[in-house]
């Protein structure tokens, strides 16, 4: 007999339930493998544990509503994952507090995994709409100064040296004119908890700030775009670098300049 289906009969080994032959084969596999012993001296306590609480005589009303809801969930759950639970019995309106609490710890596990995924889920979604939320006031802030830069130049040349000594990590500043995207200037910000270079660029009227900062374990991925308040952010991650780009500029002239940083 192999561990795993040991494991699967342990409940009903430890309860009496099985024949012969299957309590014979449990037998000899426990004698010699300790994991499986350790699994049946845990039910083995627990059982005990529980026993000394007695057994609780359920009204047959509340009994057959669990037994309903129960059904119901079993029903719609994959049966891999309720199958060992299934010697849950209401014999005589009697409720078995054992065969209760191992169904009960089969769902605990599945809850505790949905909400694990649900937490995560959710962690992402909060960082992401606390980072927008950063971008976007750092542009509005922007917006609101004399000039939206600390060193104004439309030349590289002048301003990747300046971002020198003031952050640890200098942006990448590139000429763009003949793009379309004459070169503002460059200044520093902060977004998310960190001290970032901002590399500012134009579009006709429109300003672009673009803030960039290392993110050496992130993977490439695609620039997405969102709209908050009538600006669009656009953000991509390439060779451990995150980048963010705000403006009011149109979301297709957004992704050339993306394509060009
Ligand atoms: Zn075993």
């Amino acid at each position: 007999m192999q561990c795993d289906r040991v494991q699967e009969l342990l409940g009903a080994y430890g309860d009496g339930e099985l024949s012969g032959d299957e309590r014979r084969s449990m037998s000899t596999h426990l004698e010699s493998c300790k994991a499986c012993g350790d699994i049946l001296a845990d039910y083995g306590r627990i059982g005990r544990a529980l026993k000394r609480h007695g057994r609780v005589c359920a009204p047959p009303v509340l009994a057959a509503r669990i037994g309903a809801a129960l059904d119901q969930i079993e029903s719609e759950l994959p049966s891999a994952v309720l199958q060992p639970a299934r010697r849950f019995a209401l014999a005589g309106r009697v409720f078995d507090m054992r065969g209760f609490a191992r169904r009960a710890a089969s769902l605990a596990a599945a809850c505790f995994i949905g909400a694990l995924a649900a937490w995560n889920f959710v962690d992402a979604a909060g960082q992401s709409d606390r980072m927008e939320r950063d971008v976007l006031n750092a542009h509005m802030r922007s917006l609101l100064q004399e000039s939206p830069v600390q060193v104004a130049s439309n030349d590289k040349h002048n301003v990747q040296p300046w971002f020198a000594g003031r952050t640890d990590f200098a942006p990448a500043v590139k000429d763009l004119a003949e793009d379309g995207f004459p070169l503002v200037g460059g200044r520093l910000d902060y977004v998310a908890d960190r001290r970032v270079g901002v590399v500012v660029y134009k579009r006709g009227l429109h300003m672009i700030n673009v803030f960039m900062w290392p993110s050496p374990s992130s993977a490439d991925s695609a620039p997405r775009i969102v709209t908050r308040k009538g600006y669009n952010l656009l953000s991509w991650s390439r060779s451990g670098v995150s980048y963010w780009a705000a403006s009011d500029l149109n979301s297709e002239e957004m992704r050339t300049l993306s394509r060009l940083l």
